[in-house]
């Protein structure tokens, strides 16, 4: 096998496949390293079979209210091992489509873990690569907390090797993991506890996004444990027993899974060979062109600490395609303005700052419009999941700095307002596009 290489990736997940595709397009010649399965996170162990599953958490919730509408159904227990099934089928062949990609653009895949020996060559299963560029996109791996007894619970990772659904489920932590998997347990017919270390959940978010979803999943009939800094946990006849720094006692869940942020995956990657530096965290920094510390070695994705999303890696890695291998000098990631969508029910989408974030950078010279109500889908149900919208906007000509919404139909809605605020909307634009009618949506173009 040749060794010798314009470009080498160590990691095929969403960002280094992006990034080197895009480079043996422009006739670099290219190699990735993949340890594990091509697709990284995102594919494996992320969006993709976290996805599959929110679709059938989404039937049940439909499923609920289809009455109201005149069916008859009778709603037997979810079979969560067919879905597995069919989910590991439908990712195995995403496997295969990203293999095949690699070889239709002459990209050599490498299988193994990739090492530094110095800045220009990675060992893989003792055979030494050497590269002009190097690109680390290494992603990041599930944190687990210090704590005794750690290893009896589970994280995503293991989420998704389930085979069936616990009946009774504890979820430890308050972020974007947290609350997509316990929105899918719960929906699916799991008895579900979150317990925060804090005072609720997604405490990052504007507070109609945070204050919203704990409403929701105390409707849905979910626990909420607040203040719960976790000490030990311990497998008892009854199941597991999870135990408080306070003495608090939660007990017989069947599964307990720890959603407590994600750690870079760094560790075993010898950067010291290349005297590549990481931050306190392991994250690698870079700067605005992808550059670590060492010139021809970069970084992107996960493993630097910036917005861990899919688009943004990817994004990430074809632009600096197009900068080292298609004379686009000037190309690169601005990371203002990233949209985000949090698959819970109903679902979360926002871009911009929150209104906290933008009274501290601008103070008086912010406005706040805001909108609450009861989408149609639920006109003759009793109970009504209602859908809240924020605007936040800045100075006389009022431009749009935030948009969050929480409610039925956010995530396919928030793509389009995220282009016209990166043109730097107004809210005067906004008010002169003619609605769309009837739908949640229209709301945000007719706030008063
Ligand atoms: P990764 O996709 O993690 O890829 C890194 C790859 O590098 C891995 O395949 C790993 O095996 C490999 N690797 C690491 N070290 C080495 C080595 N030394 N040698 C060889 N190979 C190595 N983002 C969204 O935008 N939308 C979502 O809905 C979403 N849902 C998510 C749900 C979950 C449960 C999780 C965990 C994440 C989710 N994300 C989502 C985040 C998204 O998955 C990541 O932001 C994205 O995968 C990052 O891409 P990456 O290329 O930086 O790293
Ligand atoms: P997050 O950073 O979203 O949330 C983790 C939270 O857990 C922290 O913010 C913290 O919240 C809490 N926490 C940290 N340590 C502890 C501890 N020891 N005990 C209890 N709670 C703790 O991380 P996730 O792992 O949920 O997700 C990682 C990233 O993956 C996300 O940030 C997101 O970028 C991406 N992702 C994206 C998705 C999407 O796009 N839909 C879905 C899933 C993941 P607090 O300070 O409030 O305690």
């Amino acid at each position: 096998m040749e060794k010798n290489f314009d470009l080498i990736v160590i990691g095929g997940g969403s960002g280094g496949l992006a990034h080197v595709q895009r480079a043996a397009e422009y006739g670099a010649k290219a190699a990735i390293i993949e340890s594990g399965r091509l697709g990284g996170t995102c594919v494996n162990v992320g969006c993709v079979p976290k996805k599959l599953m929110w679709y059938a958490a989404l039937h049940a919730h439909q499923l609920r209210y289809a009455a109201t509408f005149g069916f008859d159904v009778a709603t037997n227990p979810h079979d969560w091992a067919s879905v597995k099934k069919k989910r590991d089928g439908y990712i195995a062949k995403l496997n295969g489509f990203y293999k095949n990609n690699l070889d239709k653009r002459g990209v050599t895949y490498v299988e193994g873990w990739g090492k530094f020996v110095d800045n220009h060559t990675i060992e893989v299963n003792g055979t030494h690569y050497r590269s002009r560029h190097i690109v680390v996109a290494t992603g990041g791996l599930p944190g687990l907390p210090l704590i005794e007894g750690a290893e009896y619970g589970i994280t995503s990772d293991e989420f998704f090797e389930l085979d069936q659904r616990p009946e009774k489920v504890a979820v430890v932590g308050s972020g974007y993991i947290a609350v997509e998997l316990a929105g899918i347990f719960k929906a699916l017919g799991s008895d579900v506890t979150v317990l925060v270390r804090k005072e609720g959940v997604l405490r990052k978010f504007d507070t109609v996004i945070s204050e919203g979803l704990e409403k929701a999943m105390m409707e849905s009939g979910m626990e909420l444990i607040t203040g719960f800094i976790p000490y030990q946990l311990q497998q008892t006849d009854g199941g597991l027993l999870l135990i408080g720094e306070d003495a608090r006692e939660f007990d017989n869940f069947d599964a307990v899974i720890w959603a407590v942020g994600r750690v870079p995956n760094t560790e075993k990657l010898n950067l010291e060979a290349a005297g590549v530096e990481k931050d306190r965290y392991g994250f690698i920094p870079v700067n605005e062109w992808q550059e670590t510390n060492v010139d021809h070695i970069l970084a992107l994705g996960d493993v630097t600490g910036r917005p861990a999303l899919t688009p943004v890696a990817i994004a990430a890695g074809r632009r600096l395609a197009d900068r080292l291998y298609n004379g686009m000098t000037d190309r690169r990631l601005d990371y203002e303005n990233i949209p985000t969508v949090i698959f819970t029910h109903p679902a979360i989408s926002t871009v911009g700052l929150t209104e906290d974030a933008a009274r501290k950078e601008y103070g008086d010279d912010v406005k706040v419009y805001q909108s609450r109500f009861a989408p149609m889908a639920y006109a003759f149900s009793e109970h009504k999941v209602s859908s809240t919208m924020k605007l936040i906007v800045k100075g006389s000509e009022e431009k749009i700095i935030g948009c969050h919404v929480i409610g039925d139909g956010a995530d396919e809605m928030i793509q389009g307002f995220a282009v016209a605020i990166r043109m730097g909307a107004t809210k005067a634009d906004f008010d002169d596009t003619v609605a769309v009618h009837p739908t949640s949506s229209e709301e945000l173009v007719t706030m008063r």
